[in-house]
């Protein structure tokens, strides 16, 4: 088969974002790189997309993943945005390591962007090389991809490729080249770049682009540009509320890494954390702990006012108007979180009927966890499988707390609250494994698999990634993955490594 009928059969391009006008993107290649060696390819998520796989070698997927062979119908861009980065306005950031080699639509007819991330300088790059480490882009893979399994919106990973090349950063580490699907790739920062240059037929045509493309029942609402605003609201609100109760924590909730179709975006210093704790911070560069965990609540507030902020001309009538219509929008954040907050605690103490009490019981969980500094996912595993009554099993749940004793009042409690709605024990052990995981991954195996790969060993990050793909399930043969760090396998601090 010669080469460009090849290409053509792996993807049907669809690009709509390069019809935008031409101050939205800097059009460029990928810089090729010395010599693309496969890592890893996501055949599922290629077949989710649509992909025609078929006569495809390794090496042919290397070329392409890696930017040295532009596929058929990809027309390369990298996009521009801007951001408050930690707070402050910075001004135009844009794809600076990231090409857009195109859009495909998918097998539900849904549209995804294709990005190669470190495929090179762009018009953007500022002061950086435009490439990425092997460390950051394996710790993507593993994230984005078990974020999926676990039922959390996310950016996905179709294809991690070595390239053959070293990157400079604190050491000089192996190069690669991430592949990342999204749903959109357009954040908040992508508004507030045009808003900040009062370019405001900028903002109505990218307002009616993410109309069309990511939220199509706004179109039809009195002012398409509010209903935009509140369905970002409601998706921000949804996504924020599943990352507080699985324990993960961002780490860098810029307005530039804040996403309008709602996907968790920018994997870099996240992390899921163990022990419970609200101000947990890892990121090494958050050193306000502006972005810990128990503050991601209304930071994303705060970010969704920055996008209220960039479509304030086009939210009312009159000035007086798009200002009250803004302030209703971002009040209604927060009880909108709070309720999908609660009720997702409700499921994952077993609960079906709403109760008033439950508030307090959750939150008493919670300050106990704290206290003891319980591991945050094993503790909802475990009460997961403890049943309705008193029994051995407790006492291994009460080990997960520095007090054991300090929990058996609480314990007393939920079970009078579970007979309250005469929960079903099978039942109810299913329902709460079905949402509290097993399996996460855990900093310390993160830190193991690209220790490993540095040394040339890829089994490890294979055998995490199978793991984590069924995080709900028991795997007697995985019970290493399920425990927590042993004191001298900790990590306190993550980084972004671009
Ligand atoms: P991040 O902190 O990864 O969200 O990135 C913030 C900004 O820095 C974005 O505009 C990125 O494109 C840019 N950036 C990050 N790493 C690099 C790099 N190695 N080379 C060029 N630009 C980068
Ligand atoms: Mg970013």
């Amino acid at each position: 088969m010669d080469a460009p009928s090849r290409q053509k059969a792996l993807f049907s391009f669809d690009n709509s974002f390069v019809r935008l006008p031409e101050r939205f993107f800097a059009r460029l290649d990928p810089t090729r790189v010395a010599s693309p060696q496969l890592i890893k390819f996501n055949t599922q998520l290629a077949c989710t997309l649509g992909l025609d796989l078929q006569g495809l070698a390794s090496a042919d997927l290397a070329r392409i993943f890696s930017g040295n062979e532009v596929p058929a119908g990809a027309q390369p861009l990298a996009m521009a945005y801007g951001g408050h980065q930690f707070g402050g306005w910075s001004g135009q950031l844009g794809d600076g390591r990231a090409i857009l080699l195109g859009e495909v639509i998918g097998k539900v007819g849904a549209r995804y962007d294709v990005q190669l991330k470190g495929a090179g300088p762009t018009p953007y790059s500022r002061s950086g090389d435009g490439r990425a480490a092997l460390g950051p882009v394996l710790r993507e893979y593993i994230l984005s991809e078990a974020m999926q399994k676990l039922g959390i919106k996310t950016t996905r990973a179709l294809a991690a490729v070595l390239s053959g090349e070293r990157v400079r950063r604190e050491d000089s580490l192996p190069g690669a080249v991430f592949t990342r699907i999204a749903r959109s790739h357009i954040r908040v920062g992508t508004f507030e770049y045009f808003a900040h240059q009062q370019d405001y037929d900028g903002v109505q045509i990218l307002a009616d682009y993410v109309i069309a493309r990511c939220y199509p029942q706004a179109a039809k609402a009195d002012n398409p540009y509010l209903a935009l605003l509140e369905a970002v609201i409601k998706a921000q609100a949804e996504l924020v509320a599943s990352w507080l109760q699985i324990g993960f924590i961002h780490g860098v909730m810029n307005t530039d890494n804040c996403s309008v179709s709602g996907e968790t975006i920018d994997y870099g210093p996240c992390a899921f954390m163990d022990q419970y704790a609200v101000d947990t911070v890892y990121s090494s560069i958050d050193h306000m702990g502006r972005y810990a965990y128990g503050n991601q609540r209304p930071i994303a507030q705060w970010n969704l006012a920055q996008l209220a902020q960039s479509l304030l001309q086009f939210l009312g009538e009159t000035e007086d108007e798009a200002i009250s219509a803004a302030q209703q929008a971002i009040s209604g954040y927060l009880p909108l979180i709070d309720g999908l907050w609660l009720s997702g605690m409700r499921q994952k103490l077993g609960l079906i009927e709403e109760r008033d009490g439950d508030k307090a019981l959750i939150d008493e969980l919670l300050d106990l966890m704290e206290q003891n500094s319980a591991d945050f996912t094993l503790t909802f595993r475990t009460l997961s499988e403890l049943s309705g009554g008193k029994g051995k099993a407790d006492q291994a749940f009460g080990t997960l707390f520095r007090f054991p004793a300090s929990i058996e009042g609480w314990l007393a409690q939920w079970r009078e609250r579970l007979a309250q709605e005469a929960s079903l024990d099978g039942e109810r052990i299913k329902r709460m494994k079905a949402t509290n995981p097993a399996f996460i991954p855990r900093n310390h195996l993160v830190e193991e698999v690209i220790k490993a790969a540095h040394e040339g060993d890829l089994k490890p990050f294979e055998r995490l990634n199978e793991v984590l793909a069924n995080p709900y399930e028991d795997q007697p043969d995985a019970a290493h993955f399920a425990r927590p760090p042993k004191p001298e396998e900790v990590v306190r601090a993550t980084f972004c490594g671009t």
